[in-house]
């Protein structure tokens, strides 16, 4: 039966406004805690100066987004400021049949698609300090043009409304901190030692 074949490992979804810092607790918990597993996602935007395809997301174009959608092998996926994101299937689901845990990092949209598909999965909230912090964070990033700022100002309301629907609010005041929090909200299976492979 499916349920008692389900791994002790469960998925955590990481969500929040953008421009709260996601990205910033993730790379830190890449650096500093290596054995924590992150889906890698899909995405059909540019690519930044500063990312690398297959690390940081699989830059894709739309017919080949498209195709993902149409045979199943997306997870999750939302259009988010005028571009598609994805979680690949295979991998996520190979890690929880392993009995490892998955992060997700993924907009709000994904979240709740992630809730229905998966209920037993984990919704961290990263929430900023306050709300005028958030907003100069955004503005201040420095690698969005002025439309794609708007949009994501925008967004940025909807999804603090969405707090509630969380099952743990982290808040982003230091990122060494939440990431701290991140990592030990993801399960005690973590303290057993991880297989060399
Ligand atoms: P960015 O373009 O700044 O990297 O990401 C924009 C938004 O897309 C962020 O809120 C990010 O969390 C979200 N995102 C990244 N990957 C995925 C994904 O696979 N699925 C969904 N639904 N959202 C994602």
């Amino acid at each position: 039966m499916e349920d008692d074949a389900r791994p002790a490992a469960r998925l955590t979804v990481l969500s929040g406004p953008s421009g709260v810092g996601k990205d910033s607790v993730i790379e830190l918990i890449r650096a500093r805690s290596p054995w924590v597993w992150l889906s890698v996602s899909v995405t059909t935007r540019k690519m930044r100066d500063y990312e690398v395809d297959g690390v940081h997301y699989f830059f894709a174009d739309r017919p080949e987004f498209e195709r993902m959608i149409a045979s199943g092998q997306l997870l999750e996926w939302a259009e988010f400021a005028g571009n598609l994101y994805g979680t690949p299937r295979g991998p996520v689901e190979a890690r929880l049949r392993e009995g490892e845990p998955v992060l997700l990092k993924i907009d709000l949209q994904g979240a709740r698609q992630v809730r229905a598909a998966m209920p037993e999965a984990q919704l961290v909230f990263l929430a900023p300090p306050s709300v005028e912090e958030l907003k100069r964070r955004l503005v201040g990033r420095g690698t969005d043009d002025e439309e794609t700022i708007r949009r994501r100002l925008a967004h940025a309301d909807e999804e603090l409304a969405a707090e509630r629907e969380f099952d743990v609010t982290v808040v982003n005041d230091y990122v060494e901190r939440a990431a701290d929090e991140l990592v030990s909200l993801l399960g005690s299976s973590f303290l057993t030692p991880l297989r060399a492979d």
